[in-house]
């Protein structure tokens, strides 16, 4: 079973990922995009860990959903609604149990990433984050060392793709052969479930 303690280690180990890797986020955008998702993302999960140490919410939802609304108020450009929504939509999913299962986790993972291609508009392929997360939902309920290979293989995925939503999909033909920094952020967020786990 997966506790609250579990969730608020989920979004630490998250921060620290996004903050070790902020540079190659940045350098991400800097080809396809506007060079701040390095920024954007360092900004809003140290805002996510500042909010977790101050407040204590009860349950895995109530972390989600509080994570979510920072990073939502933190983050401007499309990252931060679109990363918001997905964690408010999966801590709604949750509701207030306790204490989740990974099956739980995964079916509300599910409804988040459902929720953020509404919002965004963008579906698989399309060259966004989704390319990470969908693959990723697909075989959490099994382990998250699966999950992560599958975010990871999705983010490298993109770099042969055509940008189709967000910024990068100004560039057109020229999107082509660099991996999408919000898939790269993605993958880490899907990554730090199995750290979050441990050993
Ligand atoms: P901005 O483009 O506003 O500077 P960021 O650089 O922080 O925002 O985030 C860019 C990332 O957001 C992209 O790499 C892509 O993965 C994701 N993204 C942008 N638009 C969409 C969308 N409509 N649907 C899903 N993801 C999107
Ligand atoms: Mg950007
Ligand atoms: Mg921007």
């Amino acid at each position: 079973m997966l506790d609250t303690d579990f969730f608020r280690r989920w979004m630490a180990a998250t921060a620290a990922a996004v903050d070790r890797e902020a540079d190659r986020l940045t350098e991400l955008d800097a080809a396809i995009g506007d060079a701040d998702h390095g920024s954007n993302m360092r900004r809003g999960f140290a805002a996510v860990s500042d909010v977790l140490e101050k407040e204590a919410p009860a349950a895995p939802g109530a972390v989600l959903t509080l994570a979510g609304r920072h990073l939502i108020s933190t983050v401007g450009g499309a990252s931060g609604p679109l990363y918001g929504t997905l964690l408010r939509r999966t801590g709604k999913a949750l509701g207030d149990a306790p204490e989740v299962t990974s099956d739980q986790l995964a079916e509300a993972l599910g409804a988040g990433v459902a929720a953020v291609a509404q919002l965004g508009g963008a579906q698989a392929g399309d060259k966004t984050m989704l390319d990470a997360l969908l693959p990723a939902v697909e075989v959490l309920g099994g382990s998250f060392g699966e999950a992560r290979d599958a975010a990871l293989a999705g983010a490298l995925a993109t770099v042969p793709l055509l940008a189709r939503k967000g910024r990068a999909s100004y560039l057109g033909e020229r999107s082509i052969g660099h991996q999408d920094p919000g898939a790269a952020s993605a993958a880490l967020l899907v990554g730090a479930l199995a750290e979050a786990a441990g050993p």
